[in-house]
């Protein structure tokens, strides 16, 4: 089981103390056993690391309070209009996660103390766009959730959306601690997604992450609370029983959730020369599959490419997936196989 995220040290910026959740939180860690570091200029020193591995986790371990300065939002096409920059950085350690090219060779996990100036200007951006309705998508650059008992983003975000008619939120975890997120005002709001995959490659690759049952225990008592409810089944990894292993987690899911209506996304494992270069650093012993005479070479939208499965591997995973879930949850559940 996964306790409550601790961290090893927090680094505050200067300005943040300035804020009323700054301050909290500062008292809170000072009377904690937890190294407390300054960040006058906003860079972030400190996180000590001989070799990649070693930075790696140290960086996984270290909170940095801060304050988001750009609020300029970037775009989050296409599942959603804007990314909603509330946390970035997580606690966990997949081996494969998109997040490990992205966060430098520290990476640290961020909260933002001036949410309310985030919201606010959320809110500019849906006057813009209006009558259309504007997503917002709260876990681009993150998994919000084994943060969320320090910096309550979360919880407000879904109380800021629900009251606005012209807005959806939503955001995917592997997290369990969902206690502070039920009985909110979401108003239906909030999509919550769970990330999902076989008991195989958890416990082969998604280091320090709930195990598949919390994930699940955990979707219930979302579903239970009104949310709408989704699972990415991601990344699908085409290994020698994949076919028993995802059905099995296909039927988990039926039998814990037949009544309600489930949304599906479902992503075939890809990887970057450069995400497999990265990755061979911080896990030089990692049994990822990342061999690309195996893989189709795809390029991509933002000029680099991707190792992709093969065509024929790629159909037949996505017929497995069709089918299975069309015939337990609908067509209508699918949002998209890929
Ligand atoms: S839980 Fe998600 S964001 Fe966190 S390390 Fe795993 S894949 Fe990355």
């Amino acid at each position: 089981m996964i306790s409550m995220f601790k961290p090893k040290r927090v680094i505050f910026e200067e300005k943040a103390l300035d804020y009323k959740m700054g301050e909290d939180l500062f008292y809170k860690f000072k009377d904690e056993d937890v190294e407390i570091l300054y960040s006058k200029s906003g860079r972030i020193t400190g996180i000590p690391g001989k070799d990649s591995s070693q930075m790696y986790g140290e960086g996984k371990n270290t909170l940095v309070v801060g304050i988001r300065k750009s609020l300029k939002f970037e775009s989050c096409k296409p599942s959603a209009h804007y990314q909603l920059p509330i946390v970035s950085g997580c606690t966990g350690m997949c081996e494969y996660c998109y997040l490990n090219t992205q966060m430098g060779k520290k990476p640290y996990i961020k909260i933002h103390v001036n949410i309310d100036d985030i919201l606010n200007r959320a809110e500019e951006y849906i006057e813009e766009r209006k009558p259309e309705v504007t997503i917002f998508e709260g876990s681009a650059t993150s998994d919000p959730i084994p943060v969320e008992k320090y910096s309550g983003a979360l919880k407000k975000s879904i109380e800021f959306f629900g009251e606005n008619d012209y807005a959806l939120f939503r955001f995917v975890t592997k997290y369990t601690d969902v206690e502070d997120l039920l009985n909110l005002k979401h108003n239906g709001k909030t999509i919550i997604r769970f990330s999902l995959n076989s008991e195989t490659i958890i416990n082969r690759y998604e280091h320090k992450t709930p195990s598949l049952e919390e994930r699940l225990l955990a979707a219930k008592k979302i579903g239970e609370s009104g949310y709408l409810l989704g699972f990415i089944i991601a990344p699908v990894f085409l290994y020698e029983d994949w076919k028993k292993d995802y059905l099995e987690l296909i039927n988990k899911i039926y039998y814990n959730f037949r009544d309600l209506e489930l949304k599906f996304e479902v992503i075939s494992h890809r990887f970057t020369k450069r995400a497999k270069e990265n990755i061979l650093t911080i896990y030089p012993n990692t049994a990822l599959p990342m061999e690309e005479d195996l893989r189709k070479f795809k390029f991509g939208q933002f000029g680099y490419g991707k190792y992709i499965y093969k065509d024929e591997d790629l159909r037949d995973m996505k017929e497995f997936f069709k089918n299975n879930l069309t015939d337990l949850f609908g067509e209508h559940s699918i949002n998209y196989i890929i």
